[in-house]
């Protein structure tokens, strides 16, 4: 089950995967990088006894992309075997990480999950629950969480509630997952989500649900709805293809053009597009077509061909393209290099005119909760103008969804967002700007340890 869900989650991270069951009595574990088809086969999966488990994949906003940061993340303590998979970004860790090196502590990794275990090492004696409570108090940030000991599961979620949680039943048994898209796999029903601040610990005799920590206003990820999460997903308490047709139809209000055609970025520009070419009254086609098979790590043999780049992912219809005025729908702009190459290639297909339109507001500032941005420096709506960027991009016209229309598409009775990545405004206060989060913890250590395989 853990296997088929992580597969079901695979768009969430695509650098390692990992399992740890337990038969309740040991955990068993097996890690990797990859992709979960890769990794798990019948002989890793039966190597993985028991009837708990859970699961993660790997994405790496804090910590480097690497073996020793594969999640689950596994210990040995004095109070028996732990195992976390953690989603989401802490912002004190690198500050409480030095404390605790200060007092001894040796980290096995460069993760801010590692942050976690320490901490429940040193609380007060208690349940393990009680420990997790206690560390989870002294941490700031995203997290969506589970703990696996020997015959215990816990759920937590963080009091802003970033990152998505949701709770589902299979044959009366819980079953959590970051998205419903995982339930659905495996034939679970969807429960209900993870409250905030909520920590839900399963035990045999049954499920208990707390809510330790001070209430705060709550922050969801607002381009979890616009980008991440699976259309197909339900989450905070939306239906993500939904409201992403909604912020189409809102853009085609906004900045509505004369076009013959409205062409999506596939995949995640679809929703958007369909949604702005019925509010338009434009036909929807599938002008670009997507090569699926080309990873993370596809690689790109030689220097010389290296400027295929966007082309090996993507390639237009010519006949949807050729001698049309073509209105192009993708969700968001990062640096502007994917929007550029798109141009570019629309161009070369004999396109007309081209007008970009993004079902997101201007991206001027980083994520440090979670979502993998780069720094401000290098986010281009952050450093030019809507007119510089136009140009840049070489789109015969480029408009964003203004914030207002993002709120208006998001938010029905359930509440509260983050918009940090558009606005600025941080719902939890960093140490600073220069932290980027890939380097969380440096500067480097005196010396490192490389694990070498194969
Ligand atoms: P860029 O070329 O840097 O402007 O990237 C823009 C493209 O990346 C868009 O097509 C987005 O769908 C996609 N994108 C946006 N945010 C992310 C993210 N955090 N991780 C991976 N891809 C992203």
């Amino acid at each position: 089950m853990a296997y088929l869900g992580l597969h079901a989650l695979q768009h969430r991270g695509q650098e390692s995967s990992g399992i740890v069951s337990s038969d309740r009595r040991d955990l068993y574990s097996h890690r990797e990088m990859g992709l979960v088809a890769d990794i798990f086969d019948l002989d890793t999966l039966k190597k993985l006894p028991g009837d708990i488990a859970i699961g993660h994949n790997r994405y790496s906003t804090s910590g480097e992309s690497e073996f020793k940061n594969a999640q689950p993340f596994v210990v040995e303590t004095g109070f028996g075997s732990l195992a976390v998979a953690h989603n989401g970004n802490l912002v004190n860790a690198l500050e409480v990480r030095r404390e605790l090196e200060k007092d001894g502590a040796i980290f096995q990794s460069t993760m801010d999950t590692e942050v976690i275990v320490h901490l429940m090492a040193r609380a007060e004696a208690g349940d393990l629950p009680d420990r997790l409570v206690a560390a989870l108090g002294r941490v700031k940030g995203a997290y969506s969480l589970l703990l696996l000991s020997a015959d215990l599961l816990v759920a937590a979620r963080d009091p802003n509630g970033f990152r998505p949680l949701v709770l589902g039943r299979l044959d009366g048994a819980p079953v959590f997952a970051s998205e419903t898209c995982a339930l659905d796999l495996i034939g679970a029903s969807f429960e209900r989500e993870i409250d905030p601040g909520e920590v839900v610990v399963v035990r045999e005799e049954g499920m208990t649900s707390y809510h330790p920590f001070k209430e705060k206003t709550i922050s969801h990820c607002v381009f979890e709805l616009i980008y991440f999460s699976r259309p197909d997903s339900l989450i905070f308490g939306q239906d993500v293809h939904e409201v992403r047709k909604r912020l189409g139809r809102r853009l085609a209000k906004e900045s509505g053009v004369e076009a013959d055609v409205v062409v999506p970025v596939p995949d995640s520009g679809v929703p958007a597009a369909i949604g702005y070419a019925e509010a338009a009254g434009l036909p929807f086609e599938t002008g670009l077509i997507r090569n699926h098979y080309v990873g993370r790590t596809f690689i790109e043999p030689r220097q010389s061909i290296r400027h295929f780049g966007v082309k090996l992912k993507l390639n237009p219809v010519r006949s949807v393209i050729q001698g049309r005025r073509v209105v192009v729908v993708d969700d968001s702009i990062v640096r502007g290099t994917t929007s550029r190459k798109i141009v570019s290639m629309l161009q070369e297909a004999g396109a007309k005119e081209i007008h970009v339109r993004i079902s997101s507001p201007q991206t001027t500032h980083p994520c440090y909760y979670g979502i993998d941005t780069p720094t401000r420096q290098e986010l281009v709506a952050s450093t030019h103008t809507l007119e510089q960027i136009k140009n840049y991009i070489t789109a015969d016209s480029l408009e964003y969804l203004s914030i207002e229309g993002l709120c208006s598409a998001v938010t029905g009775d359930h509440g509260k967002f983050c918009y940090a990545c558009f606005n600025g405004n941080y719902p939890i206060d960093f140490p600073s700007e220069e932290i980027t989060q890939m380097r969380l913890f440096d500067p480097k250590p005196a010396s490192r340890v490389y694990s070498v395989s194969r």
